[in-house]
């Protein structure tokens, strides 16, 4: 295991103090067996401070900062470390129950600058201050794990012997391998996968958890390091079992599946053949399938029926639906639906209509979405959707929850 100290305070290089933290972490760290190979000063600017911080993931296992967890402007490690990890901080309530404490015995409420204190790394771990207002706080990410403790001494000698050692000890002894297990989510939004699984992603260490959100999806990714593959996956079943206890119903894949190859999958599986009929999406979601490797054993083709002209040529849409209903309406998807099935002679038709925007139309707001789907022995049926964003993304997302129906 690579480690490196980096020292953050203006302090330092100005002279006035000189770096005793990084001599004496060093020392414990060659006592729990951890080699240390550099020692960085840098001063209280963020340009600087993310430089080394990137620079320090290149190299090292292992980054130790001590100082900048302060409440003024010029304590930025936390900052520094999230934005270059691009990772999100979030309130931890332990924290502000210590800072409303502290406070309140001064017969004072939490001061907003201190409130940025109590802010830690969603995924990461928590060391408790009871000598000052900064918890520290660890990271781990692409197998560099990145410890902020706060710099005053009073503070970082007591939280080392409480915490700090037996977390770099329990860290050491997992060197070895890193496995990921990803989690695919369609159907929940970033903020309510993370609060049903809250209290998995408070303080874990190993497995790690990690949320991402992007268009509409969401993935949780569960990363073990052990010594062996093997052993990583025994760390990572529970953890995945849990989370698919609570929230399984949204999961619609894992590590490299995409909703286009679930839904290709799917279809295969019950072999039935599919036949699209495409507007706003403009022949995105047969972009998708078709750049699945042996879609065509499932996907028999589709229209881009743009205009009212094609809905009613190639799709046989009646000329008075689109004239009563308009074209973006459950009526319409529903025809156009019946229709891509009986054009293409399938067993599934899967039809999309809807103001992507960036104007309204027929009187619709921006991002109403309507989706049908009729298949052969059973009714058809149409979705009715409200999405939000750019035109690109209600087009991205229109596609995604129509691929994501063809699971079922
Ligand atoms: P604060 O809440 O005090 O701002 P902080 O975590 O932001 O805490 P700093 O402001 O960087 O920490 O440092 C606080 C004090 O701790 C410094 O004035 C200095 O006395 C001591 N200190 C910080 N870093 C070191 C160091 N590397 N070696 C020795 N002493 C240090
Ligand atoms: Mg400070």
């Amino acid at each position: 295991m690579r480690a490196e100290l980096v020292a953050v305070g203006t302090e330092l290089l100005l002279g006035q103090i000189v770096d005793t933290h990084s001599a004496w972490l060093s020392r414990e760290l060659s006592q729990l067996g951890i080699d240390v190979y550099y020692h960085t000063s840098v001063g209280d600017n963020r340009n600087r401070l993310k430089e080394v911080i990137r620079q320090a993931g290149t190299r090292s296992d292992l980054v130790i900062f001590t100082g900048g967890l302060g409440p003024t402007e010029d304590d930025l490690t936390k900052e520094a470390v999230a934005e270059v990890l691009d990772r999100k901080l979030v309130e931890h309530s332990p924290s502000i129950a210590a800072l409303e404490a502290i406070f309140s015995e001064r017969g004072l409420s939490i001061p907003p600058s201190n409130y940025k204190q109590a802010f830690v790394f969603e995924g990461g771990m928590v060391f408790s201050n009871p000598n000052g207002t900064a918890p520290g706080v660890a990271v781990t990410q692409d197998g560099t794990t990145y410890v902020l403790l706060p710099g005053p001494p009073t503070e970082l000698y007591p939280m080392f012997e409480r915490e700090v050692r037996s977390f770099l000890e329990r860290n050491r002894q997992t060197e070895g391998v890193l496995v990921s297990k990803v989690l695919r989510f369609f159907g929940i939004g970033e903020s309510h996968l993370v609060e049903r699984v809250e209290d998995l992603l408070q303080n874990q260490e190993n497995p790690t958890i990690a949320p991402l959100a992007k268009e509409g999806e969401v993935t949780l990714r569960i990363t073990a390091k052990a010594a062996d593959e093997a052993t990583a996956l025994k760390m990572i079943a529970p953890v995945r079992e849990e989370i698919l206890r609570r929230v399984g119903g949204y999961v619609y894949g894992e590590d490299d599946e995409t909703l286009e190859t679930v839904a290709i999958q799917a279809l295969l599986k019950k072999q039935r053949k599919l036949a699209l009929a495409e507007s706003c999406t403009g022949g995105l979601i047969a972009e998708w399938l078709t750049s699945v490797s042996g879609a065509s054993g499932a996907f028999k083709g589709g229209v881009v029926s743009y205009t009212n002209e094609a809905k009613e040529n190639l799709l046989g849409v009646s000329p008075s639906l689109l004239e009563e209903h308009g074209a973006v309406s459950m009526e319409s998807a529903l025809a156009m639906a019946e229709g891509a099935q009986a054009r293409f002679n399938s067993d599934l038709g899967l039809s999309v209509t809807g103001v992507a925007g960036p104007d309204p139309s027929e009187g619709k707001p921006v991002g109403t979405v309507f989706i049908g789907l009729a298949q052969k022995g059973a009714p058809t049926r149409a979705f009715n959707l409200s999405l939000a964003g750019s035109r690109q993304k209600i087009r991205i997302r229109a596609a995604k929850f129509a691929l994501y129906i063809l699971q079922e």
